[in-house]
C-alpha cells in the first residue's frame, strides 16, 4: 500500500463532512475505474486504495477508530465494534447504483452491440385529387426509410467472422464488479449484455446493421376517402434494430383543391351561375359531375339566389362501399355587368311595369363615373 493516509488519498481535509468525502470519492472512482483504464496496473491499485479509504471514512465508527489509531488500529479490531465485519453497506450500494448507471451510459454505446429495438413509425402525406378520392386510387409512395442492411443481414458485422465472443464477459453478457466486500452483477458494458461484440464492422452500414434507403411501395387508397384520413401500412416504417420488428408507415390523405366542387362529407357542392332572366323565367342548366360529363337540372320559374337543388346520388361514395352522397347545386344569380341599349330599354320597361321610377341612365352613368373617377 503506497499510502495509509486515507484523507490524503481522497484529497479531503481531516475535518471533511460525509458529503465532501462521498463526492471526492466518486470523482476518483470514476477516474480510476478499471473499466476506463484497461490494462493500467497503476490505476487499478489506486482504485483499490481509494475504495479502502472510502470504506473507512464513510463509516462513522470506523472513521473514529482510524482517527485515533490509524489503519493498524482497524486491522486489530481496536474499536471493539467488529472492525470491518460490522461494515454496513446499504449506503454504499445506493451510491454504486448511480455510479454504474453513469459508467454504462458513457461506456455502453459504440463498441458493443445494442439490443434489439422496434423500428420507428414513419408518417407520409399523400395528396390526391377529388376524382381519385371518388374512384379510389393505387398510388406509388416514394420515401426514405431505414432498412436492414443487405450486406450483413442486420448483424452489423463483416461476414461470419466479424462477430466474436465478448472478451469482457466471455460471452455471458454479465460482468461482476467487486467493490470492497460487495460484488455487483451488471449487464456487460462492452457488449450491452449480448455476449458478442463486432470485431470487424460491416463496410456497407458501418456496424449499424441498418441503412437509409429510398423505398417505393404501392398503396391502395379506397374510394370515398376523406380529407385527413390516415392509412396504416403495418411494418412499412423503419426496420427494427438487431432483429427488432419494423415500425409502421402512416399515410395521411390530403385532397387537392378542386376547381368545381367543394366537399361536405359525402355530398359535393357546386355553385351554378344562373342568369337573371333564366332564374326569373325558369329553364334548364347543365352542371358537371365528379365522374365526368354533365347532368341537366331544372331551374324553376322564380328561382332565388342561394337556392340549393339536390341531385341524388351524384356525390362521393361511402368508404364503406354503400351508396353515394348527393350533388348540391347552389344557385348564384348572375347580374349582367354591361347592358346593350336594347337590354337597358327592356329592363327599364320591366322596372316601369313593376312601378319603379327609373332615372335617366345616361345621366346616372355620368354621375357615378365622376364619383368613381
Ligand atoms: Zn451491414
Ligand atoms: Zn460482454
Amino acid at each position: 500500500m503506497a499510502s495509509n493516509d486515507y484523507y490524503r488519498l481522497l484529497g479531503v481535509p481531516r475535518n471533511a463532512g460525509a458529503d465532501e468525502i462521498k463526492s471526492a470519492y466518486r470523482k476518483l472512482a470514476l477516474k480510476y475505474h478499471p473499466d476506463r483504464n484497461q490494462g493500467n496496473k497503476e490505476a487499478e491499485s489506486t482504485f483499490k486504495e481509494i475504495n479502502e479509504a472510502y470504506e473507512v471514512l464513510s463509516d462513522v465508527q470506523k472513521r473514529q477508530v482510524y482517527d485515533q489509531f490509524g489503519a493498524e488500529g482497524l486491522k486489530a479490531g481496536a474499536g471493539g465494534h467488529g472492525g470491518f465485519g460490522g461494515f454496513q453497506g446499504a449506503d454504499l450500494g445506493d451510491m454504486f447504483g448511480d455510479l454504474f448507471e453513469n459508467l454504462f451510459s458513457q461506456g455502453g454505446g459504440g463498441r458493443g452491440r445494442p439490443r434489439s429495438r422496434r423500428g420507428a413509425d414513419l408518417k407520409y402525406e399523400a395528396e390526391i385529387t377529388l376524382e381519385e378520392a371518388f374512384t379510389g386510387v393505387k398510388l406509388p409512395i416514394n420515401f426514405e426509410r431505414t432498412e436492414v442492411c443487405q450486406e450483413c443481414d442486420g448483424t452489423g458485422a463483416r461476414g461470419k467472422t466479424g462477430i466474436k465472443k465478448c472478451p469482457t464477459c466471455r460471452g455471458s453478457g454479465r460482468v461482476q464488479y467487486s467493490q470492497g466486500f460487495f460484488a455487483f452483477s451488471q449487464a456487460c458494458p462492452e457488449c450491452g449484455g449480448q455476449g458478442e461484440v463486432i470485431s470487424a464492422p460491416c463496410k456497407a452500414c458501418g456496424g449499424a446493421g441498418r441503412q437509409k434507403k429510398n423505398a417505393s411501395i404501392n398503396i391502395k387508397i379506397p374510394a370515398g376517402v376523406e380529407e385527413g384520413a390516415v392509412l396504416r401500412v403495418s411494418g412499412g416504417g423503419d426496420a427494427g434494430l438487431r432483429g427488432g420488428e419494423s415500425g409502421d408507415l402512416y399515410i395521411q390523405v390530403r385532397l387537392k383543391h378542386h376547381p368545381h366542387f367543394e366537399r361536405d362529407g359525402r355530398d359535393l357542392v357546386y355553385e351554378c351561375q344562373v342568369a337573371l332572366w333564366q332564374a326569373a323565367l325558369g329553364g334548364e342548366a347543365e352542371v358537371p359531375v365528379i365522374e365526368g360529363g354533365r347532368v341537366k337540372i331544372l331551374i324553376p320559374e322564380g328561382t332565388q339566389h342561394g337556392k340549393v337543388f339536390r341531385v341524388h346520388e351524384k356525390g362521393m361514395p361511402s368508404p364503406a362501399g354503400k351508396g353515394r352522397g348527393d350533388l348540391l347545386v347552389r344557385v348564384k344569380l348572375e347580374v349582367p355587368h354591361e347592358l346593350t341599349p336594347r337590354q337597358r330599354e327592356l329592363f327599364g320597361e320591366l322596372a316601369r311595369i313593376a312601378g319603379h321610377e327609373v332615372s335617366s341612365p345616361e345621366k346616372e352613368k355620368g354621375f357615378f363615373k365622376k364619383i368613381l373617377g
